[in-house]
């Protein structure tokens, strides 16, 4: 690790005797030494080491301040007066009012939409199959003597038998599938990352306790953190009593090396959070949205990538509610222009040459990109980010 972000209890960053430090966002402070991180609000403490500020904290008085506590007060000889911090309460309260509003909508469709899925893939099952030819085959050559109305009835009978027994036996094989699903991907972080500890990545680590809280989770989800051969990505996932995220090593490595940005990847972290909090990677929520994948073509190309794409607008807001000081399109432009550059580009040019330099042709070609994907096109998701509105984001 690059020992000028955030070294733990290294003398030669500690900040002078009484000096405050703003701590600007991301950016390397303190006369003495360096405050890195700072936090969007925090500040240094007069002495012994501040470090990561805090989002919204203080140092102490004296001796270590070390992630400056999200809601801590400090500045004991005149450092700064007291700074409580979001309240949990509101910050719930804010991402209740900014759920995509195609999220809901689109979820119960997806719902619906997996019942009719299921049952034609049953009607398929039960018409094409081998058994209906076996059985026009009995009655045609009389071996089955049964009267007509009461063959009628048994065949009824028979077939919805068949159909509950079948599509009971199509629900518990998707159920296992999806559990099988949830634990390799969880075995791959037992096996290839690094847990995020008190020790290893311990300024993420309490960004994760800071983010917990206001959501109001009482387990925090574990963080894992995975090289991936340069992808700048994360995800969240799910099993069994408990949330947890992987972030890629390379968008970690904005936080250590080159612009130690942070707030960046702890923007990116606070969306896989929104994943979380909103349910999005539970078993029961996957579970029932699933089925619509059984409806052809307008089940998995349709209706999943939209339900997708307006959870990823709704985890969005999550992080935007978990940091209202940070402008979240700047981890767009890091995931589009990569972690060296990404600091150098300008917003709105990016949006101004997307939007005005392609013929409608050349639109109508991303407006397919856009429906066929699982996250919302880039400009889109950064257009939503900068709207103040919120429930926002451009769908289709
Ligand atoms: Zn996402």
């Amino acid at each position: 690790m690059d020992g000028n972000f955030i070294p733990q209890n290294n003398d030669q960053n500690r900040m002078p005797q009484g000096q405050v430090n703003p701590g600007n966002p991301g950016q390397p402070s303190g006369p003495m030494g360096n405050a890195q991180a700072g936090g969007a609000y925090g500040q240094g403490g007069p002495t012994g080491n501040a470090q990561t500020g805090g989002a919204y904290g203080q140092g102490g008085p004296t001796g270590n301040a070390q992630a400056g506590g999200a809601y801590g007060q400090g500045g004991m000889n005149g450092a700064g007066g007291f700074n409580p911090g979001p309240d949990p309460r509101q910050v719930q309260a804010e991402i209740k009012k900014t759920r995509h509003s195609w999220e809901v909508p689109m979820y119960i469709i997806s719902i619906l939409a997996g019942v009719l899925g299921v049952g034609l893939a049953l009607l398929q099952f039960l018409l094409d199959g081998d058994m209906m030819s076996g059985i026009t085959e009995a009655i045609d050559s009389g071996s089955l003597d049964v009267p007509g109305p009461l063959l009628f009835v048994l065949l009824t009978f028979g077939m919805s038998i068949l159909a509950i027994v079948s599509g009971i036996t199509m629900i518990i094989l998707t159920l296992l599938y999806i559990i099988i699903i949830l634990y390799q991907l969880y075995a791959d972080q037992m096996c290839y990352s690094v847990k995020v500890s008190e020790k290893n990545y311990p300024e993420i680590y309490k960004k994760v306790q800071e983010f917990s809280m206001l959501l109001g989770m009482k387990r925090p989800p574990e963080v894992y953190v995975q090289q991936m051969n340069g992808q700048l990505n994360a995800y969240t996932s799910w099993v069994f009593g408990k949330p947890y995220i992987q972030l890629n090593a390379e968008i970690v490595d904005v936080a250590y090396l080159e612009h130690k940005d942070p707030e960046s990847v702890y923007f990116i972290m606070a969306h896989e959070f929104g994943h979380a909090y909103l349910h999005h990677v539970q078993l029961k929520y996957i579970f029932w949205s699933f089925f619509a994948n059984f409806l052809p073509v307008i089940g998995p190309f349709v209706i999943m990538p939209l339900l997708s794409r307006a959870r990823e607008y709704s985890a969005d807001r999550v992080a935007q509610a978990l940091m209202p000081a940070y402008k979240g399109e700047e981890a767009m432009l890091l995931l589009i222009g990569g972690r060296h550059t990404y600091k150098y580009l300008d917003v709105n040019d990016y949006l101004q040459r997307i939007n005005s330099d392609h013929n409608g042709m050349e639109h109508c070609a991303r407006w397919f990109m856009n429906f066929l994907s699982s996250h919302p096109i880039m400009p889109f998701r950064i257009v939503a980010l900068m709207d103040p509105r919120k429930k926002s984001g451009r769908m289709i």
